[in-house]
């Protein structure tokens, strides 16, 4: 059975990091369990792009800080990296806070740059994944629980998209991003390609609503962690409050036959009343509901029923930031104005996630609306 560890975690307080780390890890029988002396270790936070940390964007630096400490007690030699969405992994680490912590503690900063190629299996059978992260004796993966337009929440498999390197992301975003079951296979295939030890979430302060960019900070108090990243996501679903018939990952791994997408088969250690103690978390505006209808009837009328972005024109400041992250190309800008090719548009919602001004808003149909109304 897989063990989920839950522990309360109210602020990114040193002393109190320390001591709720050690108590989450106990039940998985500590860090020691997982590492030996001289192992070079890598942690994999969600730096998604250079926000602040009181922005709830990125995997907090405390938090890397507190886990680096605790690494380097049991021996281990601590990397931390990632390949952010938006902008230089210098600049985001410096944004972000994480240069400051990782040097503090006496851990290494490492870009994800260079590629390998690994086998999965099932659809995607080889990808091209970060070597540092490929090369490690030991991967830990640091997500962030955070609300996500296009897969409703991010957290540990979501947050190992960071794996694949810079504009190889879009590329795969359009290969796969027309269906979120086919991504949710993807991630899923990254996520195996090389096991990962551990994962702890940081869900002190997660995000809700337009996540995981343009979201509301939302106080949760916990932290997770597990040695399958399903079952945590699993339990970050519930704890978060969403349906599990919205969380694309847990149904495809459940598909797919994976341990870890049924909660009464997860042993989760800690206080099992968080699970239902807190509110639903807010979803994103983006997110495509199903309404139920025939598929032939939502393939005609997927223009109407998707919603489509729509740049704000007195926030847009045509940076183009969008359109050069847009798979399938379906954003021009002209002089002076932004358009969206809404037959093009697959809604990965890659533009909503990037832009560095908010700008970009969700515009929902006059049908699908009503159709709302009606649920
Ligand atoms: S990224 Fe944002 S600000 Fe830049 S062009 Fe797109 S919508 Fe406008
Ligand atoms: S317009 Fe936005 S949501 Fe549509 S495909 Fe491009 S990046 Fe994705």
């Amino acid at each position: 059975m897989d063990l989920v560890s839950l522990q309360r975690c109210e602020q990114y307080d040193e002393a109190l990091l320390n001591e709720r780390l050690v108590a989450l890890l106990q039940p998985m029988g500590g860090i020691e369990r997982f590492v030996s002396p001289g192992q070079r270790v890598l942690l994999k936070p969600n730096l998604l792009a250079g926000k602040p940390p009181e922005a709830a964007v990125t995997t907090h630096p405390a938090l890397v800080k507190a886990l680096i400490d605790l690494l380097h007690q049991a021996g281990a030699e601590v990397l931390v990296g990632d390949s952010p969405g938006l902008g230089s992994f210098e600049r985001v680490a410096e944004k972000t806070g994480i240069r400051h912590a990782v040097e503090a503690a006496g851990g290494q900063l490492i870009p994800f740059g260079e590629t390998r190629r690994v086998g999965t299996t099932g659809t995607f059978r080889q990808l091209e994944l970060a070597t540092a992260y490929l090369n490690a004796d030991l991967v830990i993966n640091l997500p962030k629980l955070k609300t996500h337009e296009m897969m409703t929440l991010t957290c540990g498999v979501k947050n190992l998209y960071g794996t694949v390197v810079g504009a190889a992301k879009a590329g795969l975003h359009l290969t796969a991003g027309h269906s979120k079951e086919l991504f949710a296979g993807l991630l899923l295939e990254i996520a195996l390609a090389r096991p990962v030890a551990l994962t702890i979430v940081d869900a002190i302060v997660a995000m809700e609503g337009d996540g995981p960019n343009s979201g509301t900070p939302r106080q949760l108090g916990l932290l997770l962690a597990g040695e399958n990243m399903v079952a945590v996501d699993t339990v970050a679903g519930r704890l978060a409050g969403i349906p599990p018939q919205l969380l694309s990952v847990e149904l495809e791994a459940r598909r797919r036959g994976l341990s870890g997408t049924e909660l009464d088969q997860i042993s989760v250690v800690g206080d099992l009343a968080l699970l239902a103690a807190n509110p639903p978390f807010a979803l994103p505006q983006g997110l495509d509901v199903q309404f139920g209808l025939p598929v032939f009837l939502k393939g005609l009328l997927r223009n109407q029923l998707a919603p489509v972005p729509v740049a704000n024109k007195e926030q847009c400041t045509l940076c183009g930031v969008c359109r050069d992250a847009c798979p399938p190309e379906a954003i021009t800008i002209t002089k002076n104005a932004l358009k969206v090719d809404s037959g093009r548009c697959i809604r990965c919602w890659c533009c909503r996630e990037l832009c560095p001004q908010h700008a970009m808003e969700v515009q929902r149909s006059l049908l699908l609306r009503l159709l709302e109304r009606l649920r």
